[in-house]
């Protein structure tokens, strides 16, 4: 088999076990060699609420992966000045592991907007897609919403899978259960004193409670 290489994307703020779970899910899946999480440096259609400091997310995201020997936490997005691109750092791991297989994940919500993403079809063109089931958007409303251009490319993947490298540009939809839980969720209950125990690893529940993330009264 190939090697197998996944990136994630996200703002991971805070990273949460609807990152994690269905990550796992798939690593079970796809026996990636590695799995590396990036944090979002300035993602350009997140601009309307300030992200959490990507110091701070990058921390959360290495404590919460610690225990899981091929998931790693990636601060490519750290050093970068001005918007931060996925095509971009999709492209630096293809230039990182020129002979692996390439694989970005991301939940089946974004993947529905996916078309709006700067150079989006250069992006599919150098990683196959593993799209997450979140719950809202799946099956027939999703396959509606799927470019043209990628409809051809859609395999349907049941958990525990022996999924074969493919032998071209794929799209994975991975059938498993959703995993309920948003980042905006987790931060607004916790400016609202609720618990997030069952939210977020408790390694990030830990973070976030040490340096006092998301609280109105003195904003960390
Ligand atoms: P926010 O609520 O702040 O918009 P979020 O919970 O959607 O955040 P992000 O870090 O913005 O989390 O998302 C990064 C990626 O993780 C996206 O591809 C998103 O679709 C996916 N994702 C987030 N939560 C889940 C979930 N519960 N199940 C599957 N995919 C998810």
């Amino acid at each position: 088999m190939t090697q197998r290489i996944a990136v994630y994307g996200g703002s991971f703020d805070p990273f949460h076990t609807g990152h994690l779970v269905p990550t796992v899910r798939a690593q079970e899946t796809f026996k990636f060699d590695a799995v590396f999480f990036v944090p979002a440096g300035n993602p350009p259609h997140k601009q309307d609420e300030p992200l959490t400091p990507i110091t701070h997310r990058l921390s959360m995201v290495a404590m919460a992966t610690l225990p899981y020997e091929r998931f790693f936490a990636s601060d490519d997005e750290v050093f970068v000045d001005g918007p931060t691109y996925t095509v971009e750092t999709v492209k630096r791991y293809r230039e990182r592991f020129p002979h692996a297989g390439l694989y970005f994940l991301l939940g089946s919500d974004s993947f529905s907007q996916i078309s709006t993403w700067n150079r989006w079809i250069e992006l599919v063109n150098h990683a196959h897609l593993v799209v997450l089931h979140r719950a809202h958007i799946w099956g027939s409303e999703l396959r509606q919403r799927v470019p043209e251009e990628l409809r051809s490319r859609l395999v349907e993947v049941e958990p525990f899978a022996d999924v074969p490298d493919p032998t071209e540009q794929t799209v994975y939809l991975l059938n498993h259960d959703p995993f309920p839980v948003s980042a905006t969720d987790v931060r607004q209950r916790q400016r609202q004193g609720l618990p997030i125990r069952e939210l977020v690893p408790h390694e990030v529940n830990s973070y976030i409670e040490k340096y006092r993330l998301y609280r109105t009264d003195d904003e960390g």
